[in-house]
């Protein structure tokens, strides 16, 4: 893991409260211990909540955070960071960066991380929070997931952290042989989480695992 500066002030309660969440989420099936050691790493509490929730932020909990968005559930995060398999240098592209803390918990990893926005002002917010919380090298975008980052392409991985109501091609176009993404697609209350790896440029594998709840996948930007 690599030995990064930590900007914030760090309490021990809080040093123990993470803790005990990565070892909530092993009991959970988190099994991957790489994963387990970002999410004791990445200071939760900091990541635009609600302040009068930031008591609760190392619970198992979705909360919201800015412009009627939520900050996934940990497990959420972690199943999703898992099935993702992430390898050091690796590039990846996160569709949803909401409060920026998946984006936080893949660098943490070791990826190189780009991320994209629909909402202009939840993009502002966490363009600017990243680097004080000692993620400057996340590259944040605005813009409409749907379409993904064609200037970028191709990505070893992409995640999906919003409802897909279907698998955008374009998607699956950017990512590399051998790559992998990762989304929840489904229109109803629930959503089946799916990886897709791209085996070759013709032949894709699909997968499907538990089901979960996340807010919508919606196109275009928003002001
Ligand atoms: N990954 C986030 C949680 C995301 S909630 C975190 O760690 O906090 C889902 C986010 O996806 C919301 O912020 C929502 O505005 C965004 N979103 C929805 N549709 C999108 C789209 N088409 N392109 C980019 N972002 C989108």
């Amino acid at each position: 893991m690599k030995d990064r500066y930590r900007p914030w002030n760090e309490s021990a309660r809080e040093t123990g409260l993470r803790k005990r969440m990565a070892q909530g989420l092993k009991q959970k099936g988190i099994t991957d211990e790489n994963v387990l050691h970002a999410f004791a790493s990445v200071p939760r509490h900091l990541f635009a909540f609600d302040s009068a929730l930031i008591g609760r932020a190392y619970d198992d909990n979705a909360f919201p955070i800015a412009e009627g968005q939520t900050i996934s559930q940990p497990f959420t995060v972690a199943y999703q960071t898992q099935m993702l398999e992430v390898k050091k240098g690796e590039k990846i592209l996160e569709i949803g960066t909401g409060s920026g803390y998946q984006a936080a918990i893949l660098d943490e990893l070791g990826a190189r991380v780009f991320t994209i926005e629909r909402v202009k002002k939840l993009f502002d917010l966490t363009k600017s929070l990243l680097p004080q919380l000692g993620y400057p090298t996340v590259k944040c975008f605005y813009g409409d997931g749907f379409q993904g980052l064609p200037a970028f392409a191709p990505f070893d991985k992409i995640l999906v952290t919003a409802a897909a109501p279907f698998v955008p091609d374009d998607l699956l176009k950017q990512l590399k042989t051998g790559g992998i993404l990762v989304i929840p697609v489904g229109e109803g209350d629930t959503q089946l989480m799916k990886r897709f790896t791209k085996i070759s440029e013709s032949e894709i594998k699909e997968e499907v695992f538990d089901a979960f709840r996340f807010v919508p996948m919606l196109p275009g930007k928003k002001i």
